[in-house]
């Protein structure tokens, strides 16, 4: 029999020590799955998750990178999945790289489906000619689960273009879904398409950045965001450009933009309200959109959030050249909106890092990073800032691994604070990957005979090259 007061021992134990606590349980582990495959979730394509009616529902890129769901109950503990919900074009040649552009989005419309979009990276040339762009891998897919808030079965909706890649959902107060995605490989819009009736039927692509030949040099206008929904009817966006060389191709991405969307008039504006004509050119975004000029200095797209007062938020990470793929000098920036003009604090504080942002006022605001550290220690830590990013200071850390790098989604719609992001461990040099569910209190734990889904076959399946 228990003892009392060793059990509330024990709990003050576990919730000081959330992420260390499955090691001494052999029956409970910190992962709901072993089957994450390549790099299983990122930032750009999301939500990764929703939280509806007291179950957190995610999705992750599964084996032969397919797009795979599961959900856990907050109050009864319990685990349903994952459950494969599609078949992708990608992932099903043994001898190609893992293409993992097909990672999933995920939104949960107003009857209480779930929709899945994944399996795009540019879509196949065989597919036709694509209107809006070149062509590359993979189809866009588009599956929604037969039943409401039921993850063990799902079918496919032929509504969307297959030549998507970088799909992003916003789903706005009065049920209307947006799907936002590139259409097509790097020289392709990017696009947003509207449903008004739960996600089955959508109108045609609408462009809103434009790729065309480059004045300067022998390349192609390019562009990456991430999209959010924004106050009250408006959808926001930070992005940034990519160079997109014809001879000698790198990943060449300069300076950060911002901008928003009125979804009562699908009118754009730049930050100071100013109207803006879509699809916008690398020229007219330059004068009307930019939030930073980095110059020389490469940028990768980072995310944007909404103060108290309405004004934006965005990061980039920032560096020298192709350092910034390499694990050489870059750092986080974030950058706000003052009313006047964009400020920064230059980030000095914060670390080379991944995470997605939380902003209560102008003053405050929470990163939720993964990142490195000199020690090969990775780890998920909050950032704080009081002072509107002039300074960071770090917070909790929500898990932490010996040589694991974590891959950390944006966080999860509507997120309970017990289940914030998904998160995939990667560890050692499988394919496969520790899939986390993590909240304020770490990872959510989960019975070993539940979470430990790969076959002894799937093990043992030979390492493919990878693919950012
Ligand atoms: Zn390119």
């Amino acid at each position: 029999m228990k003892c009392p007061i060793i059990s509330l021992l024990a709990c003050l134990f576990v919730s000081m020590t959330a992420f260390s606590w499955a090691a001494e349980l052999p029956d409970s582990v910190d992962y709901f799955t072993d089957n994450g495959y390549g790099n299983p979730v990122a930032l750009i394509q999301h939500p990764s998750g929703e939280y509806y009616r007291g179950v957190t529902y995610v999705t992750y890129q599964g084996p032969m990178e397919d797009p795979y769901v599961a959900s856990y109950h907050h109050e009864t503990g319990k685990w349903t999945g994952p459950y494969k919900a599609g078949t992708s074009v990608l992932g099903k040649k043994a001898k190609t790289k893992i293409d993992n552009h097909g990672k999933p989005a995920m939104i949960i419309d107003d009857a209480g489906y779930i929709h899945l979009v994944f399996g795009g990276h540019g879509g196949l040339e065989s597919y036709g000619e694509n209107p809006l762009g070149n062509t590359h891998l993979g189809k866009m897919i588009h599956v929604v689960s037969k039943k409401p808030l039921d993850i063990s079965s799902w079918e496919v909706l032929e509504n969307i273009p297959p030549f998507g890649t970088y799909n992003q959902f916003v789903k706005m107060d009065n049920g209307n879904i947006y799907l936002f995605y590139r259409h097509g490989a790097h020289r392709s819009n990017w696009v947003y398409q509207k449903s008004t009736d739960n996600g089955r039927t959508f109108a045609p692509p609408v462009s809103i950045l434009k790729t065309k030949p480059c004045k300067k040099v022998k390349a192609h206008d390019a562009w990456y965001c991430w999209f959010l929904k924004g106050k009250k009817d408006t959808i926001s966006v930070g992005y940034n450009y990519h160079l997109c060389k014809e001879k000698a191709h790198d990943g060449e991405r300069h300076n950060g933009y911002y901008m928003a969307m009125d979804t009562k008039d699908h009118l754009w504006r730049n930050v100071k309200g100013e109207k803006l004509t879509v699809p916008l050119t690398k020229e007219y975004a330059d004068r009307m959109t930019l939030v930073i000029d980095t110059g020389d200095l490469w940028s990768v797209r980072g995310v944007a959030a909404l103060d108290s007062t309405g004004y934006p938020h965005v990061t980039f990470t920032i560096g020298e050249g192709m350092g910034l793929k390499h694990g050489g000098p870059k750092q986080i920036n974030h950058y706000r909106w003052t009313g006047k003009k964009w400020t920064s604090g230059g980030c000095p504080d914060l670390p080379v890092a991944d995470g997605d942002i939380r902003v209560s006022s102008s003053n405050n605001l929470d990163l939720l990073l993964s990142h490195k550290d000199d020690n090969k220690i990775g780890e998920v830590a909050w950032w704080h800032s009081t002072d509107g990013g002039k300074s960071f200071k770090k917070g909790k850390i929500l898990m932490q691994g010996k040589r694991t790098g974590f891959a950390i989604t944006s966080f999860i719609r509507n997120a309970h604070p017990d289940a914030l992001v998904v998160v995939g461990g990667k560890k050692g040099k499988s394919d496969f990957t520790k899939m986390y569910l993590l909240g304020d209190h770490g990872p959510i734990k989960r019975l070993r005979a539940e979470a430990d889904q790969l076959s002894p076959s799937e093990k043992a399946t030979p390492k493919r090259r990878k693919q950012r």
